[in-house]
């Protein structure tokens, strides 16, 4: 008989994110990546709380991951199987930035990226020596194995798939650089392409931190991977993220748009790049908050629409400038708008900073990570109470997500994309926003 393994991706009990939305929901990648991994004689299942909450299931071996807002569920459903005897392993970004946190509540940490560890933890397990601690190494990208799509719960709208790993830049709130390593590495485009061929959905989501990456090659291999896309004839629409340098190449826009970007996610971060010098974002530094703008038009007149992240609570932000800030998003070009607290989370430099300085708001963990999703103030800003950080964001909130505001923003991105198709996925993510900014105020009453 095939011995089972159950994957587990928890869910923050607590606040729903924007998984409130069906169509916000991503599969996780990770666990369909474990499971390619995992020899044939090996039974899995991956159980996803995205859709149902976890009941108890029988299973030989438990793996589960993480993020940080997810970690204290992973850990509850890690103890019931612990009380009955049955192997668990954690994985993923939280536990691998805190593996003493926690090797406490389940049997086995992995810690950094699983694909050259993970043979050898089955092997391990079948040989009845499980260890407590496994280091994965940063992997070539040709070792990533395709995901077995086929294992995600079915309701997902969007399809995801990642081409590369890693990034440079290194900015102070970002754990990327920690867990994926400096260094850009790329899928090669065919193992991409044959992956993408074997995604059910129509909709995809490629959940690199930047498709493009940085460097010389960087146009050259995104266009070819968009060309790939249309040679082989794969037809889907996508969305993606992308630095700032994402407009540099009109070619990129114009492969990008004809394989069927509909949306790109920048992180602008804030409209003024004194702000930005102290969370590190280095691109925005270099090309300037001035030329976001053009950066926008040139992007949409490919008929791709633009969602700008925004960061609330900057280290020099005061009332004022978040103020200014709300006002920038409105009357930008910004088609899509994002806004989050900063949050330190762990594993960052910015964690670490606002530990030694004495500013985080909790010190209860793992209970405390529930409140770490980025829609919550975990830390004490240097220019305003906590409390005024907190209502500005609900202020915000009730000025963005207004449908007059998502209805001007529609005939905008209608105006400048000049694509119906474009500004309907616009249109429908800024009301995706304004259902978690509807569930987050619920949530405060
Ligand atoms: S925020 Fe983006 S650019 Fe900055 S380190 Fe993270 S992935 Fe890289």
């Amino acid at each position: 008989m095939k011995k089972r393994l159950l994957l587990i991706n928890p869910s923050n009990p607590c606040k729903t994110g924007l998984t409130i939305n069906k169509s916000s929901r991503f599969p996780p990648l990770g666990l369909g990546i474990i499971a390619a991994l995992t020899p044939d004689d090996w039974r899995i299942k991956i159980v996803d709380e995205n859709f149902d909450s976890f009941k108890y299931e029988e299973a030989d071996l438990v793996g589960i991951t993480a993020f940080t807002s997810s970690a204290k569920r992973a850990y509850d459903i890690a103890t019931e199987y612990r009380e009955k005897g049955i192997p668990t392993i954690i994985g993923g970004i939280h536990a691998s930035m805190l593996p003493d946190e926690a090797k406490q509540y389940v049997d086995t940490v992995v810690i950094g990226e699983a694909e050259g560890i993970w043979p050898k933890v089955i092997s391990d397990f079948e040989n009845g020596k499980l260890e407590s601690v496994y280091q994965g190494e940063l992997i070539n990208a040709d070792m990533v194995p395709k995901a077995r799509h086929e294992l995600f719960h079915p309701g997902y709208m969007f399809g995801a798939i990642q081409t590369a790993r890693g990034c440079p830049m290194d900015c102070e709130f970002c754990s990327v650089t920690q867990f994926n390593g400096h260094k850009y590495r790329q899928r090669p485009i065919n193992d991409v392409l044959d992956e993408l061929e074997s995604i059910p959905q129509k909709m995809i989501f490629f959940v690199d931190d930047n498709i493009l990456g940085y460097g010389k090659n960087a146009n050259e291999r995104a266009i070819k991977l968009f060309k790939g896309m249309i040679d082989r004839g794969i037809k889907k629409d996508w969305f993606c993220q992308a630095s700032i340098n994402f407009a540099e190449d009109e070619e990129v826009l114009e492969y990008a748009a004809k394989s069927g970007c509909k949306i790109v996610f920048i992180g602008l971060e804030a409209e003024d790049e004194k702000y930005l010098g102290t969370v590190n974002k280095k691109m925005n530094i270099k090309i300037g908050s001035g030329k976001y703008r053009d950066v926008i038009d040139r992007i949409n007149s490919y008929k791709i629409a633009v969602l700008g992240s925004f960061i609330y609570g900057l280290d020099n932000d005061t009332s004022n400038s978040l103020q200014k800030r709300i006002e920038y998003i409105i009357n930008s070009p910004v088609d899509v708008m994002q806004t989050t607290i900063l949050t330190p989370l762990p594993g960052t430099r910015l964690f670490e900073k606002f530990k030694s300085e004495d500013r985080l708001l909790y010190d209860k963990f793992p209970d405390d990570w529930v409140h770490f999703d980025m829609t919550e103030v975990t830390f004490k800003p240097l220019h305003m109470t906590h409390k005024q950080l907190s209502q500005i964001m609900s202020y915000s909130n009730r000025c963005l997500y207004t449908k007059k505001i998502i209805f001007s923003k529609f005939l905008k991105t209608l105006f400048s994309t000049k694509s119906l198709t474009t500004s309907i996925w616009a249109c429908s993510s800024n009301f995706n926003y304004r259902n978690v900014a509807l569930s987050m105020e619920k949530v405060k009453e």
